[in-house]
């Protein structure tokens, strides 16, 4: 295997593999372990380019401080992305190439599902790496996080609406899920059982159908979902959908979804709170799914542990959103704000305890 650390102002270690025979060309990046060693999911995605692959992993494992800090769960950020194309190219050889080269980072960094790998790519990678997580061991554990992830987003509308539209049940309002996949299409049926009137686009058509004959929903392109004449946009695809383009074709007063980095720029985040649109930020809300990881990881995970933690992204949640209206400041900065004052406490009780003991 072939091991090359690319050098990355502000991120801890980032590390480029390669293992020509297994067909790996992979990047984990670590962007902070203040708070514990680095946790995040794996990405398998055709990137077009070196550069594009290394952003994202940069963005997602910085995205991943963030979201562990806000979760509560003890564990820097880390992501990892595989260059392929996880409907052709994901082979044992190459899963366990990469599970190869977490292990060779000896536990700073924890791998689990992220878009392209499922509980089964963790099992395989679990053969040769003891650092992966997200999948349901005898003892019951988490598994698969996307339903969790889905829960959590969804106690997290309910948190939005309940702040921007004044809304105590989401029954009536229209909701409009861009991304039926493993979180979204949950989201759909959660959100369906609750009463909303769904609006869903994907790209993947017999996804769409499924929404459509399973919840009623009404099916509208991708392009368009942004448009939709709904209260609640959940984005639930891939990031980038709030944009300079797309921001003004916005009807919803919330958006609130799984994917992760919806704001293409961060710019949006401030664009959005000029507009009165309340935006639940992606890392908060989405947390439900790292939090079950987490929690398999340090073996506590129970279904009520869990339920009670995803209960805390609302409390998270109606915290950022009080302090965004009283400081009139959006909401994606109060986040980042929040969570980088949990890793600061962190570092400074890191040190403190390191001069203690060496006085
Ligand atoms: P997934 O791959 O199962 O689902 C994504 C869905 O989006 C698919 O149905 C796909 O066809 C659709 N899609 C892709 N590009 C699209 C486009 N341009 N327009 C419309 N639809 C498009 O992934 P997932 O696990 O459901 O994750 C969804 C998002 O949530 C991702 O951004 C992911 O990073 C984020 N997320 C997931 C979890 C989790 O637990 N799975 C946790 C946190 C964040």
């Amino acid at each position: 295997m072939k091991t090359q650390v690319v050098p990355v102002d502000g991120w801890l270690k980032v590390v480029h593999f390669e293992d020509a025979n297994a067909g790996l060309n992979a990047i984990i990046s670590v962007h902070d372990a203040t708070l514990g060693p680095a946790c995040g999911g794996c990405r398998i995605r055709p990137y077009a380019s070196f550069g594009e692959g290394l952003e994202d992993a940069k963005r997602l494992s910085r995205g991943m401080t963030f979201k562990n800090a806000l979760g509560g769960i003890p564990f820097g950020g880390g992501k990892a992305v595989i260059f392929a194309d996880p409907r052709k190219d994901k082979t044992p050889e190459l899963l366990h190439a990469f599970g190869r080269a977490v292990e060779s980072l000896g536990g700073l960094y924890y791998t689990a599902e992220d878009s392209g790998v499922t509980e089964d790519d963790i099992q395989t990678m679990r053969e040769v790496t003891q650092y992966a997580a997200g999948i349901a061991a005898k003892g019951g554990t988490g598994g698969n996080p996307s339903p969790f992830t889905a829960r959590g987003v969804w106690r997290g509308v309910q948190a939005a609406a309940r702040a921007r539209l004044g809304a105590e049940t989401l029954k009536d309002l229209r909701v409009c899920v861009l991304g039926v996949g493993a979180v979204g299409m949950e989201l759909a049926r959660l959100l369906h059982k609750e009463g909303a009137k769904l609006v869903v686009a994907d790209i993947n058509e017999s996804a769409v159908s499924q929404a459509v004959e399973n919840f009623g929903a009404e099916r509208v392109s991708p392009d368009d979902a942004i448009a939709a004449n709904v209260d609640i946009f959940a984005p639930c695809a891939m990031g980038g959908s709030i944009n300079v383009h797309s921001i003004d074709r916005l009807s919803a007063k919330v958006i609130a979804g799984s994917a992760n980095n919806q704001l293409l720029t961060p710019d949006m985040d401030q664009a959005l709170n000029d507009r009165d649109v309340l935006y639940a930020p992606d890392y908060v809300i989405n947390a439900a799914g790292v939090i079950s990881v987490g929690l398999e990881i340090l073996g506590q995970w129970t279904a009520q542990e869990l339920s009670m933690r995803i209960d805390r992204i609302s409390d998270t949640l109606d915290e950022i959103f009080t302090r965004s209206k009283a400081e009139n400041r959006p909401t994606g900065a109060i986040a980042d704000q929040l969570a980088m004052e949990v890793v600061a406490k962190a570092a400074q009780k890191a040190e403190a305890e390191s001069r203690a003991m060496l006085a």
